[in-house]
Parts: structure tokens; C-alpha cells; sequence
């Protein structure tokens, strides 16, 4: 429930944002920036099997074709961009295709390298009680064997991406429990025995991202996954994500302040 409220008012704050204002070019660290704040958005899974080392970190990377999954994936993170960027915000894709094939730390790198303020991965699954949102968290961890042969842990440790993380994840979670008609808590899963992928609590991609990064998952009642989900569900999930993502951009402190999206965020 407190989701809810704290949604509530968020989104009472974005309703409520009016057009461009001198005011707003005045808020510190948005004067002399012409350029607005970037989300990049991680549809699904990859095109094509792939079971690689993270160059960096070492953690294995594995990830593979989803069927519907990434269809659905891509549809909804077209419409996330289409409705951010109506708001403002600049929105890059981290994949173009289904089929693309790009490792975690390739989408990674790319959202880095577009100084996106967050990443938000979107995934849909099985069961109306999977309906979940994982951040960062310093501690958190990924563990098995590295290219070596030898046993590997790699954890997350950076406490101010983790913070931001936390806090985009809370506002996305609550936004979404408002479209979704049901709570989505902010929580952590495990990969534990898992078959072909390291055990731990972090998504891979979370895991070795230098950015904010949220993970979503979409439980469906009727499908979910590799099964699709239904045109009503993906609309609350395309509702519930753009609303949680201009929430945690317009009270980021590098993008702007409370109200502002639209505004500040686009001059
Ligand atoms: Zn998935």
C-alpha cells in the first residue's frame, strides 16, 4: 500500500506540471544544458543463444531467443519511448530487432555511452503473482564458473548507483502498481540452480551496469513469457512504466526537479 500512495502523489505532481517555464531553466544544473536527460530501455531477451564471459567482470553472460517474450518486449518498449519522449525525455533502444544480438555488455556500454540516466530492462512472464521490480543493491552478487574453470563471485558494490537505482525502482514499482490494478514490489529473485547461468541475486545485467538500473517483470494471468501476453496487459504495462519513469526523471538530480518534466527536461 505504501506504493500506492507515494504513487499517487508522484503522479498527482506530473499531472499537474505545466508548459515551459523561465523558471525552470534556472533550476541549478539544468542551465547550459540543452540537452535532455536520456533512458535507455532493454527489451527481452537476446536474438540469438549466447553464452559469453563479461570482458570486465568476468561473470558469465548467458541469455537466449524468448519466443513472444521479446516480441512483446520490443512492442512495449516502442510505445514506453513514444510516450517518455512525448514528455521530453530522450529514449534509446538497446535493441532495434528482435533478433539482434547484443550481450549484456553491449547494451550496457551503449546505454553508458548515450549518458542514459537509468536502464530499465522489460521482461514478461508467467503467473499474475510475478509482477516484480528488482534494483541494485550493494551486495549483491552472481557466483560460478568463470573462463578459467575456477569458481567466481562478482558483486555489486557501487552504493550511490545502487541508491538511484533503489529509488527509480520504487517509483516505477509504484506507478505500475496503479496501472496494473495490483501491487509490484520492489525485490530481489534468485538464480540459485538454475540450469546454465551462474547463482546469485543480481540480473547479469544489473549486475555489471555502471548506470541506475531497474529490472522488470511482467507477470501475466493468461500467458506470460514465451506464452505473450494480452493487448489489455500490455497497455497497463506501457502505462505503469512510462508513468514511473518521467516520475524518477523529472526528481533526478542530474535531469531536474519534481514537476518538471516536459519542461525543463526538453529546453
Ligand atoms: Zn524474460
Amino acid at each position: 500500500m505504501a506504493f500506492t500512495r507515494i504513487t499517487a502523489v508522484t503522479l498527482a505532481v506530473l499531472a499537474v506540471a505545466g508548459p515551459a517555464t523561465a523558471q525552470a531553466a534556472e533550476v541549478p544544473g539544468l542551465s547550459g544544458s540543452s540537452d535532455p536527460c536520456t533512458v535507455a530501455l532493454d527489451p527481452g531477451h537476446n536474438g540469438e543463444s549466447t553464452n559469453t564471459f563479461d570482458p570486465v567482470t568476468g561473470v558469465l553472460m548467458a541469455d537466449y531467443p524468448n519466443g513472444q517474450e521479446d516480441v512483446d518486449a520490443l512492442d512495449i518498449a516502442r510505445a514506453v519511448r513514444d510516450r517518455v519522449e512525448d514528455a521530453g525525455v530522450r529514449v534509446v533502444l538497446l535493441k532495434d530487432s528482435i533478433s539482434d544480438n547484443v550481450t549484456y555488455r553491449e547494451r550496457v556500454d551503449r546505454a553508458a555511452a548515450e549518458d542514459a540516466v537509468m536502464g530499465v530492462s522489460i521482461h514478461t512472464t508467467p503467473g499474475a503473482d510475478a509482477a516484480e521490480v528488482y534494483p541494485q543493491r550493494v551486495g549483491g552478487f552472481r557466483t560460478g564458473d568463470g573462463a578459467d574453470g575456477q569458481s567466481h563471485k562478482v558483486t555489486f558494490g557501487d552504493a550511490a548507483t545502487a541508491a538511484e537505482s533503489q529509488r527509480f525502482s520504487t517509483m516505477i514499482a509504484g506507478a505500475r502498481s496503479v496501472a496494473e490494478l495490483r501491487g509490484v514490489p520492489v525485490t530481489d529473485l534468485s538464480f540459485d540452480g538454475r540450469e546454465g547461468l551462474w547463482g546469485g541475486n543480481l540480473p547479469v545485467i544489473a549486475l555489471i551496469a555502471d548506470i541506475p538500473w531497474v529490472y522488470n517483470e511482467f507477470g501475466s494471468t493468461t500467458g506470460g513469457g514465451a506464452h505473450g501476453i494480452s493487448a489489455a496487459e500490455k497497455a497497463r504495462y506501457v502505462d505503469g512504466l512510462s508513468a514511473g519513469i518521467l516520475a524518477g526523471v523529472a526528481s533526478s538530480p542530474t535531469c531536474g526537479v519534481a514537476g518538471s518534466v516536459g519542461s525543463a527536461l526538453s529546453s
